[in-house]
């Protein structure tokens, strides 16, 4: 782990704090989730269930998870040995990776990637094969022969995330049958993370669809999600994993020794708020598409070359049309030239020159803080 400094996340977010500026840095929303939930919680703490919960989560809530695949995705999972509750999505790749991989074993993913893959698989003693996400005509897409080419001998699984953090790509039907074709080729597993399931704009090109729905994939998918994004609950810490018997077996086997249990009286809770109503999901992707137009539109008027994210709580912009050749420069430097923390993406590249001038905004904020934000930004 020595090449793994301090998330950049945290780093940003500590600059942030110092420098009075507003936050649009690291990705949690400033308002509580459902109040349904919120009572559910205080209930639950004040209701004696406060001690160690079952290994693979409270029963209502596995069956809960499993009603909500069943609605949304039309996948079927068996709430007794096919669904895993963990300690959020972090945990639930780290304990996936450390399950299905040995060391040398290759785990193809796309870059840009989130920070804790490249640590998750370095844990592991695997290798990663990064595949670029380049932007082209508006949009992130990869180059399908560059994804062949990152298959091989050594490949053990593919890591995928969509809606994907932080170009808010969402994966067409036709980019996951190529994955998913060489997945079924190669005979390898998919590890999915799918934290902004319910994050998917109105205007994006393709709906979210789970690799684990194509075909052949049902039974080599370990698909993740949480409930932080979906519920403005980052701070929860409650993900999950749904898989095949075996394959989930495999993942409870490492979680038990990373930390055992997690959350037992926010799992009551969780259960409520999965069983929302549709237009809970509705509302919430609606309040967020439109804090998406009011940064877009913020960002561009103070002259930076915004790609339009299709899902997601987050906008990638380009520092070229303000002078800038680096983003970590350029966010080290904008809390002093203008109040604003944004994240640089560069650090989730391993091919640092194709994300250099590129930085991240968080729009997943109250709106008097974006507007706030957008103001300052006109500084530039
Ligand atoms: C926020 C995030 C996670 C972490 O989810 P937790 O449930 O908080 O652990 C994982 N993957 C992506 C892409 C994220 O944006």
């Amino acid at each position: 782990m020595r090449p793994f400094g301090t998330t950049i996340f945290a780093e940003m977010s500590a600059l942030a704090v110092r420098t009075g500026s507003v936050n649009l840095g690291q990705g949690f929303p400033d308002t509580d989730g459902p109040a349904a939930m919120l009572d559910a919680a205080a209930a639950a703490i004040h209701g004696g269930r406060n001690q160690y919960p079952p290994g693979p989560g409270i029963p209502e809530l596995r069956a809960a998870i499993s009603a909500h695949q069943r609605a949304f995705w039309g996948l079927d999972y068996d709430p007794d040995g096919e669904i895993l509750v963990t300690a959020g999505a972090t945990e639930a790749i780290a304990a996936s990776i450390l399950a299905l991989c040995e060391p040398g074993d290759e785990v193809v993913c796309f870059e840009p990637y989130y920070d804790s893959y490249a640590a998750s698989i370095a844990l592991a003693g695997a290798v990663r094969r990064p595949v670029t996400l380049r932007a082209a005509e508006g949009r992130y897409a990869f180059d399908p022969a560059e994804l062949r080419a990152a298959f091989g001998p050594r490949t053990r699984l593919v890591l995928l995330n969509s809606p994907h953090n932080p170009t808010g790509k969402v994966f067409t039907a036709a980019e996951l049958a190529q994955i998913a074709q060489l997945c079924v080729e190669y005979d390898v597993l998919a590890v999915t993370d799918e934290v902004y399931e319910h994050l998917v704009f109105s205007d994006a090109t393709a709906p979210h669809v789970p690799l684990a729905g194509l075909p052949g994939m049902r039974d080599r998918t370990v698909q993740i999600s949480s409930a932080g994004k979906t519920f403005s609950c980052t701070g929860w810490k409650i993900g999950w994993v749904c898989s095949t018997r075996p394959l989930v077996s495999a993942v409870t086997r490492v979680k038990q020794f990373l930390t055992y249990v997690n959350a037992g009286p926010l799992q009551p809770a969780i259960a409520v708020a999965l069983e929302s109503p549709p237009s809970y999901y509705q509302e919430f992707r609606d309040d967020l598409q439109r804090k998406r137009d009011q940064l877009c539109k913020g960002l561009t008027e103070a002259g930076f070359s915004v790609l339009q994210p299709e899902g997601t709580y987050f906008v990638t912009a380009d520092i070229t049309p303000l002078g800038g050749t680096d983003g970590v420069d350029f966010c080290l430097a904008l809390p002093e030239r203008c109040g604003v923390v944004a994240v640089p993406t560069q650090v989730f590249y391993d091919d640092v020159d194709a994300g250099r001038r590129l930085i991240r905004f968080a729009f997943c904020k109250r709106d008097e803080v974006l507007d706030e934000a957008v103001a300052r930004l006109q500084r530039l």
